[in-house]
């Protein structure tokens, strides 16, 4: 399909945006107004380029699957083809290890450090100085409002590179006495949620300690990894540092049971996590896993209200909710509980819902049809299971998926919509009295990745927060991310950290 019928199809699907929620207010005999009407601002999509078919990015170079196999790349909010992408078989993969080892043996380990941060330090340009194609891209190949791509995932991804290519010559400050040896050649396999963020958090700290990388973005959204790898040739990176493969399950695996690999850094759901787990014991492979959440977001009755409702509104319903530390869990103060949800029921009726490429867009599409599907599911289970559903009346576009803000009262601990990871704009709220009760409903799933703790009191906070079961712990605010913090979860949710001093640990040996 030709960029401009991509064009086309992505104007006919901005719909959304102009329909007008009732307001809460309509029963009044008072009617402020409350709601803008916003005229649709859609982004230009016509200087992006998107070819019609991608190769492999193999030792500098694109080149072609060896047994021939491609796929579609749809656009989740017209269900239109973006382009055909590759499908990497295991030799694909072996061509692919074996340039990533002879490019760490022959070049990138032994070129001197300070080297190796200037040609990260140009990739991190790169992507500021391509940012609109990047951000443009990642929406129609993702679903995620322009917004989001805009003004999250690509400057965060830039920071990313910024960050680590200031550690690649400073090693032995971040390990006082010790010498840090990179590995050799690593594994990367990342998911759809964050494409661009998530490549940046795998590839900048590999290249910073000396490694090379064999990285496979997810099937629904390989797009900016491709761009990525123009990006990797265009800034002059010495050819085999950086392979891209493309492919869906099988390719990961052939990543993971490759014997040419020496660490696998995987970001996925737990239950992948734990095939590859299991398929690597025995062997000296090193390894990180960032799996699933259920995060809680607890809101005290001291909090500020106003604010911890934009902080509830951002906390699940940003991208979608596909966000595995999305504060999917609302446990709110008994004393608050009513009046709470009825403004969190009134803001939740002003996020627009529909075409990912306008700038008014809150909420774009769901990233593809599977798991649309998945979601919708667990959206009957929780009515199943008796719960009490609320969901927003605007519009949604006709065509893509597209899901409505959902809220779930009325649940219990041991519901599956409590437990489960549902990975979509679906929330549940629960009460408690006590703070040990908070804490107990918020450390009582499998998962320890993220929590939320809305007070005005420091000390709860530092209470509240040192008893979490979670490796991140947010207050008064969430989901916020930074090149120098490290991330990762406890149980279920993984094993290692990335991100900010702990994530370099990962990509070496300290001897
Ligand atoms: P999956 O685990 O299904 O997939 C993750 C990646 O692994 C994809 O590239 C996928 O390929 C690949 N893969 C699938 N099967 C295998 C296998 N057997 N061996 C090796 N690789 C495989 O997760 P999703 O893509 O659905 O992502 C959502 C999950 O990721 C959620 O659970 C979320 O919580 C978690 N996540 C965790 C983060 C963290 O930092 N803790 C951050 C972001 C997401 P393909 O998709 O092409 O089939």
């Amino acid at each position: 399909m030709s960029t401009s019928d991509q064009n086309s199809s992505v104007e006919t699907n901005a719909t959304s945006s102009s329909s007008k929620p009732e307001s809460p207010n309509a029963d009044l005999k008072l009617d402020f107004a409350s709601f803008w009407d916003y005229s649709s601002a859609p982004e230009s999509s016509d200087n992006v380029e998107i070819k019609p078919s991608y190769g492999h990015f193999i030792n500098g170079e694109f080149i072609n699957p060896v047994k021939g196999r491609t796929f579609s790349s749809i656009n989740p909010a017209t269900e239109k083809v973006l382009t055909e992408i590759s499908e990497a078989t295991t030799e694909d993969v072996d061509k692919a290890v074996k340039a990533a080892r002879t490019a760490y043996n022959k070049r990138w380990s032994t070129l001197p450090a300070k080297e190796r941060g200037k040609y990260i330090f140009r990739i991190a340009r790169m992507i500021q100085e391509r940012s609109r194609d990047l951000a443009i891209t990642e929406s129609m190949d993702g679903g995620k409002p322009i917004r989001e791509s805009r003004d999250v995932d690509v400057p965060l991804a830039a920071a990313y590179f910024f960050y680590y290519a200031g550690w690649a010559d400073k090693l032995d400050y971040a390990f006082p006495g010790r010498k840090a040896e990179s590995l050799g050649v690593c594994g990367q396999i990342i998911p759809w949620n964050f494409p661009l963020l998530m490549l940046a958090w795998k590839i900048a700290p590999a290249l910073a300690t000396g490694n090379t990388v064999v990285l496979k973005p997810a099937e629904t959204t390989s797009i900016t990894a491709l761009k990525f790898a123009e990006i990797c040739r265009d800034s002059g990176l010495p050819d085999g540092v950086v392979n891209i493969v493309t492919g869906a399950g099988q390719t990961g695996s052939a990543i993971v049971n490759h014997n040419g690999i020496d660490k696998i850094a995987f970001t996925g759901s737990t239950s992948v996590g734990k095939i590859i787990q299991k398929s690597i014991a025995g062997t000296d492979k090193k390894y990180t896993l960032e799996l699933g959440g259920k995060g809680a977001n607890i809101v005290f009755e001291d909090a500020s209200i106003d604010q911890a409702v934009e902080g509830i509104i951002n906390a699940i319903f940003f991208n979608q909710g596909h966000v595995c530390c999305a504060g999917s869990r609302l446990l709110v103060q008994e004393g608050i509980a009513g009046k709470l949800t009825k403004k969190l029921k009134e803001r939740m009726e002003t996020l627009i819902v529909g075409d990912p490429l306008d700038k008014n867009t809150d909420i774009g599409a769901i990233n593809s049809k599977a798991q649309f599907e998945r979601i919708s599911e667990y959206i009957e289970l929780g009515k199943a299971e008796g719960a009490e559903i609320y969901q927003t009346k605007n519009g949604l576009p006709e065509n893509g998926y597209f899901c409505r803000p959902t809220l779930f009262s009325g649940v219990s601990q041991s519901n599956r919509i409590v437990q489960e990871e549902i990975f979509g704009p679906v929330l549940t709220i629960q009460t408690f009295r006590t703070p040990s009760e908070a804490v107990e409903k918020a450390n009582n799933t499998p998962y320890g990745l993220s929590s939320g703790i809305w007070t005005d009191r420091g000390s709860k906070i530092f209470n509240i927060g040192s008893n979490m079961d979670s490796g991140v712990v947010w207050a008064n605010t969430f989901n916020k991310f930074d090149p120098t913090s490290p991330f990762g979860g406890y149980k279920e949710s993984g094993v290692g950290r990335e991100g900010g001093l702990h994530g370099l640990y990962p990509y070496v040996n300290l001897v």
